[in-house]
């Protein structure tokens, strides 16, 4: 197996691209942690799914948008674990869509500080402890739309061109110690998020899709394995997109 021994944690495990991300990385043999804020059913879940299939997880409840919570959850992680963070999956993420012109203050906060700040808190506590392994892997899920732009998501797009460039930055800051970051842009995928828009907007997208369908959770959590795993070595800072080619124009 791909991750044997290596331990992991994934934001927003409970749900969508998380879970797939925590169940796929759970498969090729990592110990993982499933972060999530609400849904505490649906984590117990992945959990017994991951046991049922003989892998080891825990769900740990956090809400990544509180700087004290998202250090804590990724210290609780490294403590279960035994004192290691082999591979820390950033993937909690909301929209709160609105024209600028409609968009509240808290719209942009709430998106901002789930999708963007989270990250500053999360990779400052496992830089820490990966620092000292002289090993790690940061996978980031920014999205497509952090390179192309999207009406109606000014606070989204900004967020993920955030994760893209912290991405960049990190690599560098990292790199000489055995540490990768890396991250993952997403097109359209079919999960509780993309539930949320038209049924005529989901159709237009569709249309501009290469592949002519939308990705499954899985799609993604292929692509975070590979970049989890000793394949992807002397990978860094890179924006690896999965999007059936919809940003091909
Ligand atoms: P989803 O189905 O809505 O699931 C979101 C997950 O994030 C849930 O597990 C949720 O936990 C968790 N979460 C949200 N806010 C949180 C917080 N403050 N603290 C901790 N956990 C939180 O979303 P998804 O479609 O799988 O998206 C996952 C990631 O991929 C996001 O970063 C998203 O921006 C990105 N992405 C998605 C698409 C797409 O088409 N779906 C495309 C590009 C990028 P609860 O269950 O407890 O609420």
């Amino acid at each position: 197996m791909m991750l044997d021994r290596r331990t992991a944690l994934v934001t927003g495990g409970s749900r969508g691209i998380g879970r797939a991300i925590a169940e796929a990385l759970a498969a090729e043999g990592a110990r993982v942690a499933i972060n999530y804020r609400n849904s505490t059913a649906a984590a117990e879940e992945v959990v017994a799914a991951i046991r049922a299939r003989g892998g080891e997880a825990l769900a740990i409840q956090a809400d990544v948008a509180d700087g004290e919570q998202a250090t804590r959850l990724v210290e609780q992680a490294v403590e279960a674990f035994g004192g290691r963070l082999d591979i820390l999956v950033n993937n909690a993420g909301i929209t709160r869509d609105a024209l600028l012109l409609r968009m509240k203050p808290e719209q942009w906060d709430e998106v901002l500080d789930t999708n963007l700040r989270s990250l500053f808190f999360t990779c400052k506590a496992a830089a820490r402890v990966m620092l000292r392994q002289r090993a790690g892997r940061i996978i980031n899920i920014a999205s497509v739309v952090g390179l192309t732009g999207n009406v109606g998501q000014v606070n989204y797009v900004a967020a993920k061109a955030g994760v893209i460039g912290f991405t960049r930055a990190l690599a560098r800051e990292l790199g000489s110690r055995g540490i990768t970051v890396n991250a993952i842009a997403p097109g359209l995928i079919a999960t509780d998020m993309t539930e949320q828009l038209s049924a005529e907007y989901r159709g237009a997208l569709e249309q501009r899709i290469a592949l002519g369908r939308l990705g499954t959770p899985e799609d993604v959590a292929h692509a975070a394995v590979f970049l989890a795993s000793d394949r992807a070595a002397y990978i860094t800072g890179q924006v690896l997109v999965v999007d059936g080619g919809l940003s091909l124009g």
